[in-house]
């Protein structure tokens, strides 16, 4: 028996009519679990009829009512997270403590928004001519859209439904086809903190129901998190039919190990960020550039750890890393690893023979060493649980390989050398950088965002610039004049 996924609109469920669907898995075991709807034009319409409704009212409600809201909104997140860890784990395969790992660092986006009566304030400029003030003011766009990927289904929806929702906007979500459940969780929880139906929407679906978002002219703003081909598709088809863009695309994060660094704390690090949820991160350590005289013993420290990882179903507590996300996924990355064998890499450590289970879309932690910028391992995202390591001589060699990449989403030094770390945040050309931290995701006050290919448009994610993102600008010019003294003057108004 498998279960069926449907819509969210107006605050409740709807079941698709498009006659379309997608399966669902469970990542570990392999087996079909549910049947996603997947969006017509014609039901993604009448999705945004239902935000726009909604816009309209809910961009009146007080800053106190939204923040109140938010305030419901995160303790229900909160209170619940054990249970939407289990559905993200069921449909992702991310073992349960790093699913609630992502709810936390989406909670945080909930909190920063509870502070959105701060958030919202302008500046005001008293008497900047004789009796005329100035002052800013930010209101919502109407009818914003989020299309997020598949491997973090909870925490990158909150990074764009949390801001949007508190600046007054109505959202909505087209969640990943491969793990759409936790979508519906937050909706529902959406529902029970009082959000007014319609302010939060639900639509699934693949490439029809992604267009017709880009198409519709009542939707004024896309977030997109994804694949750089995508990504730049987004943006490039939202921006012109006219909407504001934010596309954040894919990855390939180096990790600058230099000659002084502690090798364990270094080993530890690099293994926690290019296996942890079996490298489906878009911030995981993909390459490992050792510098000199570190790189044997460095190698050696990443392999003795990756036996001791337990390779399994991410529901088992004891179970340190997953499956992949499909079958196909599996055996693309698999292919990389031949590739980049049969390209002249030495194959340390291999996942493709590891003692995983059968069943499922597992694959092993594999380590490749002396990868060399040609081979495909090392210039494609492979999004796996694969760790390539490049050797360098130098410093300069390796900050070179790092800003030649097209990537530049984020990037670690691993040093005991202040002076060289700040030298390394200094010219990377990576927009966000980890001094001895290797997965350097900003907290919930900074903002979130790559360089180059990996985001189109010129907003970062959540944070500030989100705040931004969801608002429109205005600029209320003043005066009060006794009508006594008024005259006309047709001189271009100048500041006395
Ligand atoms: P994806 O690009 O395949 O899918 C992302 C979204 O786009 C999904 O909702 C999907 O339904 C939709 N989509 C897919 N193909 C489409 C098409 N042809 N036309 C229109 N819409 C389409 O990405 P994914 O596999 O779900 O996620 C993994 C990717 O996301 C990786 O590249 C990863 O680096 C990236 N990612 C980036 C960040 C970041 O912050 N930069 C964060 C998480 C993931």
């Amino acid at each position: 028996m498998t279960t069926r996924i449907s819509h969210w609109i107006d605050g409740r469920l709807r079941e698709g009519t498009s006659g379309r669907t997608s399966p669902v898995h469970n990542p570990a075991t392999g087996q079909r679990t549910a049947e996603v709807d997947l969006a017509s034009v014609e039901e993604l319409n009448a999705a945004v009829a239902s935000a726009a409704e909604a816009a309209r009212e809910w961009r009146h409600s007080s800053l106190s009512r939204r923040a109140a809201v938010l305030f419901a909104f995160r303790e229900l997140l909160n209170e619940r997270a054990p249970e939407l860890a289990k559905i993200v784990t069921a449909e992702h395969g991310k073992v349960l403590s790093d699913a609630g790992g992502e709810i936390a660092r989406g909670l945080e986006n909930v909190e920063y928004a509870t502070g959105v009566p701060n958030l919202l304030k302008g500046g005001f400029s008293e008497q900047v001519s004789t009796g005329v003030d100035v002052y800013n003011i930010r209101q919502p766009l109407g009818v914003v859209a989020g299309i997020t990927p598949f491997n973090f289904p909870v925490m990158v929806p909150l990074w764009m439904c949390a801001n949007a929702v508190a600046c007054g906007n109505a959202f909505i979500l087209k969640p990943s086809e491969k793990d759409p459940s936790a979508s519906l969780f937050l909706a529902q929880l959406w529902k029970d903190a009082g959000l007014p139906d319609g302010v939060f929407t639900v639509v699934h679906g693949d490439k029809v129901a992604v267009d017709a978002i880009l198409d519709h002219p009542d939707i004024a703003a896309v977030s997109f998190v994804g694949s750089t081909p995508i990504a730049k598709y987004i943006y490039e088809r939202g921006t012109a039919n006219g909407k504001r863009v934010q596309a954040l695309g894919g990855a390939k994060n180096h990790a600058l190990v230099l000659p002084d660094a502690d090798i364990d704390m270094a080993a530890d690090a690099v293994v926690s960020a290019a296996y942890g949820a079996a490298g489906e991160r878009c911030m995981a350590l993909s390459v490992a550039v050792a510098v000199g005289d570190v790189a044997q013993p460095l190698v050696d420290a990443i392999a003795a750890r990756l036996p001791k990882l337990i390779v399994g179903d991410g529901a088992d507590p004891d179970t340190d890393m997953g499956p992949l996300i499909t079958a196909e996924h599996r055996d693309k990355v698999a292919g990389y690893v031949d590739a980049g064998e049969s390209a002249g890499a030495a194959v340390v450590v291999d996942g493709r023979t590891g003692d995983h289970p059968s069943e499922g879309f597992f694959l092993g932690t594999t380590l490749l060493d002396h990868v060399t910028r040609e081979m495909t391992v090392y210039t494609d995202e492979i999004f796996g649980p694969v760790l390539s390591v490049v050797r360098v001589d130098t410093y300069e060699e390796g900050i070179a390989l790092i800003n030649s990449n097209q990537y530049a989403n984020g990037t670690a030094i691993f040093t005991r050398d202040g002076g060289v770390a700040r030298q390394f945040q200094y010219d990377v050309e990576v927009g966000m950088v980890g001094i001895n931290v290797p997965i350097p995701v900003p907290v919930a006050y900074y903002s979130f965002g790559g360089w180059k290919d990996s985001l189109f448009g010129d907003t970062h994610m959540y944070g500030p610039e989100g705040v931004n993102f969801y608002t429109r600008g205005k600029v209320v010019t003043q005066r009060w004049p006794d009508p006594a003294t008024s005259s006309v003057d047709l001189g271009f108004p100048r500041t006395r």
